[in-house]
């Protein structure tokens, strides 16, 4: 039995478990570190002595994955006020006694999705989230890609036409990158609503699916995944797949050709198969690596 954690800037969201069909989770409010992880302690602390054997941490970023760093497995400089080098996976690792895996939200989104969702049996993966930041993660050959630090897929810059799009983008560091551009807070504040108040037919959707089409296409020509899943908040609109797909088709103008970058699109492009749940689940495969790691070294 696994536990996991999604560590989100609004919401923790807590889950014990060992897949889709067998999964118990709480989510708490993201407040100050100490309240947030006493709470988070408590529920897990509710099931230990039991059978809980290790925890997978998917956080917010940006986190520092690398075992020779002194800030090895912290929140490291997050613009969210409180958390900047929180020692996320030594305070639970700590307090429970378990062995311990953090990765970002969304290798930990891909993981669930690879195990049990839309990219099970696939080697190479991209997960994408849009929501009130944009991130993404990578899978290639099978494992996830961490790199120097971790990819940035939310800031990718792309081709900004200010004729179309006057919005100058809200990203603090590069202003018009991908996330500055098609986050959810990026879509409220070009159209001074909330995304989700915005029909169908409003050409906000245009406008967001070229970017994330933009976005689709750069990813596809460096990384040559077998298929991209992108979710979020911003993504419950179902509207947007078929417009983000067609814009995709377009812009790639059948230069890669495959199959599954022309009749199998909505395949390529396609929602998480797990839904919200995709984080927490992953966390658990974190949590199995975590066991295997510990048991390795003993
Ligand atoms: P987070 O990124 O904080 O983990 P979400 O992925 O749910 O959380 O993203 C929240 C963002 O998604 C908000 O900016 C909100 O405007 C947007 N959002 C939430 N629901 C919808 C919806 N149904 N349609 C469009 N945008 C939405
Ligand atoms: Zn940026």
């Amino acid at each position: 039995m696994f536990g996991g954690v999604e560590a989100g800037g609004t919401k923790f969201v807590c889950g014990i478990g060992t897949g889709p069909d067998d999964l118990v989770t709480a989510h708490f409010p993201t407040t100050t570190p100490e309240q947030t992880l006493r709470s988070v302690n408590d529920f897990f602390s509710r099931h230990n002595g039991g059978p809980l054997q290790a925890i997978g941490i998917g956080s917010f970023g940006p986190v520092d994955l690398d075992p020779a760093s002194r800030h090895f497995g912290h929140i490291t400089s997050t613009p969210k006020q409180g958390w900047q080098y929180v020692d996320l996976a030594g305070l639970l690792r700590q307090a429970l006694n378990l062995p311990v895996a953090l990765d970002t939200d969304v290798n930990a989104a891909l993981l669930g999705e690879a195990r049990w969702g839309a990219a099970q049996g696939l080697q190479d993966a991209i997960y994408i989230t849009i929501g009130t930041g944009v991130g993404g993660g990578a899978m290639v050959h099978g494992q996830v890609v961490h790199g120097l630090v971790h990819p940035e897929m939310g800031h990718l810059h792309l081709p900004h036409d200010w004729t179309a799009d006057p919005f100058p983008g809200l990203c603090p560091f590069h202003g018009d990158c991908l996330e500055g551009l098609a986050s959810g807070p990026a879509v409220q504040a070009r159209w001074k609503q909330p995304a989700h108040t915005l029909p169908p037919d409003h050409p906000a959707w245009t406008i967001e699916a070229r970017y994330l089409a933009l976005a689709v296409m750069n990813l596809t020509v460096t990384l040559s995944p077998q298929r991209i899943i992108i979710g979020g908040g911003v993504m419950q609109q179902p509207h947007l797949f078929p417009l983000v797909r067609n814009e995709f088709a377009r812009i790639m103008n059948s230069y890669v050709r495959h199959p599954h970058l022309s009749t199998g699109l909505d395949e390529y492009i396609q929602p998480p198969a797990l839904g919200g749940r995709a984080g927490v689940l992953g966390s658990l495969v974190l949590a199995e690596s975590a066991l295997h790691q510990a048991e390795g070294s003993r």
